[in-house]
């Protein structure tokens, strides 16, 4: 039984044809790991994480062959993208200016306040929204010496003093994030700046790991936000392959009911009493359906004792026997199968379902 979380209110922004923040559903996003200057294997890596629902991505711009780079793959998709900016201010004002649809600065690297201002007030007339990311490594000298390191309560109040210094600047967008890679610290940031402003949040934790790890680290601090109402938009990062990222972001979203895209799929861990080969079984099946984006339950389970049950919640499901499977669908028993053509016969089920939805 999913739990309805009330999201905190926060000030509603536009990327491109995308709204973010306020009523907003929380967007998804990640970012490429190409060089932004191979525009071939950086469109490559936007259309696979386009596919997987990513719905803005951000580019790194280290130099200006990045941003004509930049200029060219803004041309060939409508996905809003972000240019990700640190120690050039005049790299900042080059994105925006071949159209990037938000910019990602930490005003404590871009060469001081003024510069900052510059891009700031650049982006206001522009209508470009600015994502200010603090994180443990951007905290202020005298701030970190105030909390005796980058403390949640030091990454606060560095937010708290890049937002007084640019909330000034009429019509600028901004969103923002507290990164850090320890989960409580991160949680404890955002706490503790949802409390202090309404500007949307970006939620991650940063440099969480390989896949694994780094899944369950973001599954765990951006979870306990977001089941908290923080959070506007997630990036989930990984030491992998960028799809895994959103794939990890939507099973999140998906877990907390907050939204809703492809497949639920339930599976039994396997024990004693099961009769067939269910591991491959079940990685086949999730495997083919990679690709749905309506949101469908299917389940996959091993024996007679939570099989049924479990099937006939899902939207199609099968509980095994002995090298056998009874395939349900929309809680009837549909037939029996053999093994091996347990993945073939609920594959079918699935899109009889989708069809008839
Ligand atoms: S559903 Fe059956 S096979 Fe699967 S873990 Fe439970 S008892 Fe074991």
């Amino acid at each position: 039984m999913i739990q309805a979380i009330s999201r905190q209110k926060t000030r509603r922004i536009q990327v491109r044809g995308l709204g973010l923040g306020g009523d907003e559903p929380i967007r998804v996003q990640s970012m490429t790991s190409t060089h932004t200057t191979d525009v071939n294997a950086t469109m490559a890596q936007i259309r696979r994480l386009e596919e997987v629902g990513c719905e803005l991505i951000r580019l790194s711009i280290p130099d200006q062959a990045s941003v004509e780079a930049f200029a060219e793959i803004r041309s060939q998709t409508e996905t809003p993208l972000i240019a990700d900016i640190h120690f050039d201010y005049r790299l900042a004002l080059a994105a925006m200016q071949v159209g990037a649809d938000k910019i990602r600065i930490n005003p404590g690297n871009i060469g001081g306040k003024d510069r900052a201002l510059v891009v700031a007030n650049e982006a206001a007339l522009s209508g470009v929204p600015v994502r200010v990311g603090v994180n443990s490594g951007s905290v202020e000298q005298d701030i970190l010496e105030k909390h005796g390191g980058p403390t949640a309560d030091a990454l606060v109040e560095s937010a708290v003093r890049q937002i007084e210094f640019l909330s000034s600047i009429p019509g600028l967008q901004l969103v923002l994030s507290l990164k850090a890679s320890d989960v409580w610290t991160a949680i404890q940031a955002y706490r503790g700046i949802s409390k202090e402003c309404d500007y949307p949040l970006h939620l991650g934790i940063t440099e969480a790991g390989i896949t694994l790890t780094g899944a369950v680290r973001s599954a765990v601090g951006i979870g306990t936000l977001l089941a908290d109402g923080i959070g506007d938009t997630l990036r989930v990062s990984l030491t992998g392959d960028v799809v895994d990222e959103v794939k990890v972001a939507w099973e999140i979203l998906r877990c907390l009911g907050l939204r809703q895209r492809g497949v639920t799929l339930i599976s039994c861990p396997t024990c004693a009493r099961t009769e067939v080969d269910l591991i491959p079984i079940a990685e086949k099946i999730d495997a083919e359906l990679q690709n749905i984006v309506e949101p469908i339950k299917v389940a996959v389970m091993g024996c007679a004792v939570n099989g049924p049950g479990e099937a006939r919640e899902a939207d199609v499901g099968v509980a095994c026997g002995k090298q056998e499977g009874l395939i349900f669908r929309k809680g009837e028993v549909v037939r029996k199968v053999p093994e091996g053509r347990i993945v073939e016969e609920l594959l079918k089920e699935v899109h009889t379902f989708l069809k008839s939805k």
